[in-house]
């Protein structure tokens, strides 16, 4: 039984639903238990791909309609257009590979990245229909990801004022101890630590809000900050309901964060079971 977490906007987008996927009935001793859809951290393919094809039942799409790229903490952006529908299977892969976010303008096309800890972060733009799942984890972060998606956008045809961005869930700063020279590569990039970092009091270490960081670089690439939500919690206070890599080891299941758009009346999100 699959079940999910609804990803909001701060404005109704309409015909576009976003989610993340929990856990679900999770066993202990099982790091990719209940549903992990990611085929690259050491799941049993055919997990994943059962998975995968219970997603694909719910959403009324077929599992060539569900796209999701193999990535690398790069902060490279993927089109999944007709041109890429219509590849053959082996050549989707190949362009999937080292792909850490997909824009894509097609109806009845799910994409997302998978998380354990890292953000996920979705938008969809009003008026071209163009909707976008980027993966950052803090090298994704400082290398600006999610405003190379905006850019992808733009340049087909989207206006980064209209954009809505939802950010995932993903690990909190609490959490998010880093080591110096992490935060130093923050502040390199150009970013105020006075705004993204804390020490902690008790052990002096760093703590990035990774949430605040994506939220600023969206910002910095046109958004309103009216249209970013902040919507997710965190994996490592809730290993339960969420895979955490810092909580279970990098050979894990990760949280897949999806987006769709398809006229609501074949799709509603709404009526699945939390
Ligand atoms: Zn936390």
């Amino acid at each position: 039984m699959l079940s999910f977490d609804q990803l909001t906007f701060a404005a109704e987008v309409a015909d576009v639903k976003a989610f993340s996927l929990t856990r679900g009935l999770m066993q202990a001793d099982d790091p990719y238990s209940a549903i992990n859809l990611c085929h690259y951290t050491g799941d049993k393919p055919l997990h994943v791909t059962t998975g995968r094809a219970m997603l694909c039942d719910r959403l009324h799409i077929e599992p060539h309609c569900l796209v999701m790229p193999r990535q690398t903490h790069g902060c490279e952006v993927a089109v999944i257009d007709d041109r890429f529908m219509q590849l053959p299977q082996a050549e989707q892969q190949k362009s999937l590979e080292g792909i850490d976010a997909l824009v894509t303008p097609l109806t009845g096309v799910c994409i997302g990245v998978n998380t354990a800890d890292c953000v996920p972060i979705v938008m969809a733009d009003l008026l071209t229909g163009l909707i976008a799942a980027a993966h950052a984890g803090w090298r994704g972060t400082v290398s600006r990801i999610a405003a190379r998606v905006v850019q992808q956008m733009a340049r087909l045809g989207a206006d980064p004022a209209q954009i809505q961005a939802a950010i995932g869930v993903s690990i909190c700063q609490r959490c998010f101890e880093v080591g110096d020279e992490v935060a130093q590569q923050f502040r390199d990039a150009g970013f105020d630590l006075r705004r993204i970092m804390r020490r902690n009091r008790l052990t002096g270490k760093a703590h990035i809000n990774l949430q605040r960081a994506n939220a600023i670089v969206l910002q910095q690439a046109g958004l309103p900050v009216e249209h970013i939500a902040i919507a997710g919690t965190c994996p490592h206070c809730h290993p339960e309901r969420y895979f955490s890599a810092r909580h279970l080891g990098i050979n894990s299941g990760r949280t897949f964060t999806g987006i769709i758009r398809q006229p609501s009346v074949i799709i509603n999100l709404n009526s699945i079971k939390r």
